[in-house]
């Protein structure tokens, strides 16, 4: 039977610590009743940092149910990302599969069994994808829509509304485990791993307790991280806006000299404006150029695994 994971990463959550635990250990039993996951199966919070009493409660948790609760401390706070990629790598040695799931219950757990047949189906990687946005604010659904949109347009491939929801089986853990770059942004990373994934749905739902701890500042700052780690197509668009000023140049050419032999222009005017031109697109033409290798060092750097076998018989 497979041991299952519950990764739940946790900054100042000590509102919710104890709903979560109560709500997590019911999907457990419940799906240790059916005979669906071995009965070592636990839940894993990461406390990130927290400056309230989250870490205290974890450990509380733990005393009163050994089996079911355990916890990672990190040593400060490091963010969302790097505290849920913490708790994954961890796990990954003691389970055989692991959702991951927010400390603040808005996804719903009730399709984690759902999650878990797939799995059984043999998929390696199964999102949770929110249906509507409807409990979250016009603002948050709005510039939700226009990161993906933004994200699509460069290149970036990550399954639309889904966030950090996942499961993941163990050999899917051990891939991610390879990519070993800094500049995480996990959603943009599963789809390379290239497994077998499926999808579920659910309706999001609003926070049981305590406040958002995703600020606009640290959305704005994942959009950026999400585009910058995935892709180097801002700076072909460099190159290229330089080959159309090139080209732009030679049509300001013609006009300027048109101009020099039908009507007086002032003297120096026309060397001037076809030197501003020219030489603009050929220096953009340029930096772009060096852009393309420092992008081939970035790609190199991260020294991200080239594939993944799926299977060999
Ligand atoms: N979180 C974290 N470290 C941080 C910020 C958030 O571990 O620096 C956790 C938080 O405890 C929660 C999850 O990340 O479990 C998602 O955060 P939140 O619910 O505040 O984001 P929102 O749902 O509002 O986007
Ligand atoms: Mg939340």
């Amino acid at each position: 039977m497979d041991v299952l994971a519950i990764v739940v990463p946790c900054y100042n959550e000590e509102e919710v610590l104890k709903i979560s635990s109560e709500a997590l250990r019911g999907v457990l039993e419940d799906l240790i009743a059916k005979g669906k996951i071995s009965s070592e199966s636990f839940v894993l919070f990461v406390n990130d940092g927290s400056k309230d009493r989250t870490w205290e409660l974890i450990e509380e948790e733990h005393k009163l149910y050994p089996e079911r609760i355990r916890g990672v401390k990190l040593a400060g706070n490091v963010g969302h990302q790097f505290a849920l990629t913490a708790g994954l790598i961890t796990a990954k040695d003691m389970c055989d599969v692991s959702v991951s799931i927010d400390a603040d219950l808005q996804d719903d757990t009730a399709v984690i069994e759902e999650m878990i047949d797939k799995f059984h189906e043999g998929k390696d990687i199964v999102y949770g994808v929110r249906k509507k946005r409807t409990t979250d604010t016009f603002f948050k659904r709005v510039t939700a829509l226009g990161f993906y949109k933004f994200m699509h347009l460069m290149g970036v491939k990550s399954v639309y509304n889904h966030a950090d929801f996942r499961l993941m089986s163990k050999r899917a853990l051990e891939a991610f485990s390879q990519y070993k770059e800094t500049n995480l942004f996990l959603r943009g990373i599963m789809p390379l791993i290239g497994y077998e994934t499926d999808s579920v749905y659910y309706d999001r739902k609003e926070r049981v307790a305590g406040y958002s701890k995703y600020p606009l500042k640290k959305m704005l700052a994942l959009a950026f991280n999400g585009i910058s780690s995935f892709s180097i197509k801002p700076i072909s668009m460099i190159t290229g806006l330089g080959g159309v000023i090139v080209l732009l140049s030679i049509c300001a050419a013609v006009y300027a000299l048109i101009s020099y032999f039908h009507h007086n222009v002032v003297p120096g005017w026309t060397s001037l404006i076809l030197s501003i031109w020219f030489l603009g697109g050929v220096q953009l033409l340029c930096i772009g150029l060096i852009g393309q290798y420092v992008g081939k060092v970035y790609i190199e750097v991260k020294g991200r695994p080239r594939y993944n076998i799926e299977k060999i018989i």
